[in-house]
């Protein structure tokens, strides 16, 4: 590769802003340089919020004692050592809200933005440089930081602009775990029976209305969940056909609900999506696919090994696939979920939306 490519390449990722250690990418490194001015090909964002991952703001919460004075200086000094919000205990990040200042001419015409558009970024906050000047506020409640700063994006990193007519929170939400329902829509086929475990968590619900959509009303879904209060929201969003109240980490006792909950069917799915938030879901959701079927392990909390190893220890020739967070979508197939699905919309209000 030329020295010129080499250089194009890590000017594309970031690799030009981190300080520490040289040569890594920017997520991986311990600190970038935050200078809140724009090099050629980056873009300068004003940021108002962060949304810092569920996590991270549990330790923070945790070890300040849940006082958000503490925690405000805790996360200005993460800020000030690392260069960016990249909480060092978790090795997690979160997303940032904010509005384009200065804006990289290829960046702005790949995601059709202009100065003041309002975005939130698909990229972890582990990956932007960002400078904080003050914090507002700390909403205890919904892991939100209202904040004074700037990041700068580079041109590998996916954002979203926000639209106008869905509420910020439910936005936000929804694209945490958009590339489930993207990811899954470009999996299912019209007809085909599919289980998704997990299926009233946010990535569950979106799966459900995305598979409605895709498989049309000659397929089969079945939505298998362990919380009492997530199986309601699953009935009342009223896209699943069988809803089995399961712990999929006994694998045969959830084959052996799924019997019970729907006799006399074949039991395993022609795809099985995973977005549970616990691990030790693997088997379960091996054993409720056909042998030569497909699984999206879209849940963090899998285990590649286990998968794999389960999967050839079962004589399973599954196609496995790794729920890889970004679709070329940027989000739009979640956030036109929430506009076709009014109790899907509904459901979110009551979970994450804010008093308006
Ligand atoms: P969530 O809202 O917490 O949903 C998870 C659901 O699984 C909850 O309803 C939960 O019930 C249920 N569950 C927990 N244990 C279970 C069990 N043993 N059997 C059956 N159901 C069980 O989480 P989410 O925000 O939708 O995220 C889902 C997963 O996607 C997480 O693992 C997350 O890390 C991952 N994720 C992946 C990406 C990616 O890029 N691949 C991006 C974002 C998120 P309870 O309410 O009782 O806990």
């Amino acid at each position: 590769m030329s020295s010129s490519s080499e250089q194009n390449i890590a000017r594309y990722l970031g690799i030009h802003r981190v300080i520490e250690p040289r040569g890594t990418l920017p997520q991986p490194a311990w600190k970038l340089d935050n200078t809140p001015s724009v090099y050629p090909t980056e873009t300068l964002i004003d940021v108002q919020k962060l949304h810092i991952d569920s996590a991270s703001f549990t330790q923070i919460a945790k070890v300040c004692e849940r006082d958000t004075e503490r925690m405000s200086k805790h996360i200005l000094d993460i800020v000030s050592q690392r260069g960016k919000m990249h909480n060092p205990v978790t090795g997690s990040g979160g997303v940032l809200l904010g509005t384009v200042e200065q804006v990289d001419e290829d960046f702005a015409q790949e995601h059709h933005l202009t100065g003041g558009d309002a975005i939130v970024s698909l990229t972890s906050l582990s990956w932007l440089p960002l400078s904080l000047r003050r914090i507002h506020k700390i909403h205890l409640d919904r892991a939100e930081v209202e904040v004074e700063g700037k990041a700068i994006f580079f041109r590998s990193n996916p954002l979203a602009k926000l639209p106008h007519d869905l509420q910020q929170a439910l936005v936000v939400a929804a694209l945490d775990v958009a590339g489930a329902p993207a990811r899954v829509a470009t999996l299912a086929q019209a007809g085909q029976q599919v289980t998704v475990l997990g299926a009233g968590g946010t990535a569950g619900l979106l799966t459900l209305c995305a598979l409605r959509q895709k498989i049309g009303s000659n397929g089969m879904i079945i939505a298998l969940e362990y919380s009492e209060k997530a199986l309601q929201d699953i009935i009342d969003l009223g896209v699943a056909d069988v809803v089995v109240q399961a712990d999929a980490t006994h694998p045969l006792d959830a084959i052996e609900q799924v019997r019970h909950v729907y006799p006399a069917h074949d039991y395993q799915a022609d795809l099985t999506v995973n977005v549970v938030n616990v691990p030790g879901t693997e088997f379960a959701t091996i054993l409720l696919t056909k042998p030569d079927g497909r699984i999206l392990f879209f849940s963090m909390a899998t285990s590649f090994t286990t998968a794999a190893l389960g999967a050839e220890g079962m004589a399973r020739q599954v196609e496995m696939h790794i729920g890889n967070g970004y679709m070329r979508d940027c989000g739009s197939v979640a956030l036109q979920l929430l506009r076709d699905y009014p109790a899907l919309r509904a459901i979110f209000t009551k979970r994450f939306g804010t008093a308006v």
